[in-house]
């Protein structure tokens, strides 16, 4: 029989198609930050986020960002403000902060500080994601409406390395000569704009996957596709991965807070949700999963 020679043919297309499937497939992962990729408790208390870990020199600025957060939290809550007047009320907000972070004359050394003494973990496994990620080139966006400059320190000083396919769209400080605050860069990023960012987040993605100019090319032969794992803690977080071109979008949402009241709406948003803080490992699994059966 010539069984072996057809056995053969098949052999060859099969890698030709595999080839191009290679090609195709682009992934991606975005995550949310606070409450996503940290933990939502620490020893047995709230953990702190990006913003609330921060201690400024001046502890005058502390307090009136502290009542600025007793004021506006309630209200990101509300089930009664319409979302157009929530989300004036969340610029505001972030708007005010930002001002007393400059007022202030927040420094480099002390974010350093404030993350030292901070209580922010990890969920366990987000740094077996992220190597498992890095070795496969897979970039990760973390997207966040906290601070770019101190997301990074509590990846320098918890994690103690860098991965070369994580970055970082969250809002930005400046720094002059001294290293004091001065301004920020870019638009907002609050709790509630994450989909008028998409595109800004897309960017970086696009430039990851070698796509010319953060433009996806349709014309090419196979057109791209990427498909998205996206990480969240709050329904707003799905708004992330809209600036992206994608195929396949598979949602994990950790659900953290007021469990009984969010959990249909949570169930029904995400693919997958998470209670009761999980670690990432169902993340990892997942994500091993993915990659694997994507060239099957
Ligand atoms: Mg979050």
């Amino acid at each position: 029989m010539e069984g072996c020679d057809l056995s053969n043919v098949s052999v060859v297309d099969n890698a030709l198609s595999l080839q191009n499937k290679i090609a195709a497939i682009r992934r991606a992962v975005i995550a949310d930050f606070d409450g996503t990729l940290t933990k939502y408790m620490v020893n047995g208390r709230r953990g702190q986020s990006s913003h609330g870990l921060l201690r400024q020199e001046n502890p005058e600025f502390d307090a009136k960002r502290k009542a600025l957060y007793e004021y506006y939290h309630p209200l990101e809550f509300s089930p009664t403000i319409p979302i157009q007047e929530k989300t004036k009320l969340m610029e505001e907000w972030w708007g005010k902060t930002h001002n007393l972070l400059i007022e202030g004359g927040l420094t480099y050394d002390a974010i350093r500080e404030s993350v030292a003494n901070s209580a922010i973990t990890f969920r366990e496994g987000v740094v077996e994601l992220f190597e498992f990620l890095e070795e496969r080139d897979i970039p990760v966006l973390i997207f966040s409406a906290g601070l770019a400059d101190i997301i990074e320190e509590v990846l320098r000083q918890k994690v103690h390395r860098s991965f070369r396919n994580v970055k970082i769209v969250s809002n930005r400080m400046i720094f002059d000569d001294d290293g004091r605050l001065i301004s920020f860069k870019g638009k907002l990023i609050h709790s509630l704009n994450k989909n008028e960012h998409a595109l800004d987040m897309a960017a970086p993605v696009h430039e990851h996957l070698g796509d010319v100019d953060g433009v996806i090319d349709d014309s090419a032969s196979v057109k791209k596709r990427t498909n998205v794992l996206l990480l969240g803690d709050h329904l707003g977080d799905l708004g992330m991965s809209d600036g992206l071109d994608y195929e396949t979008s598979i949602s994990v949402g950790f659900l953290n807070d007021n469990i009984e009241n969010n959990l249909a709406s949570y169930r029904k948003a995400f693919d997958v949700v998470y209670l009761n803080d999980a670690p990432m490992w169902g993340v990892v699994k997942l994500a091993s999963e993915l990659c694997s059966t994507e060239y099957a």
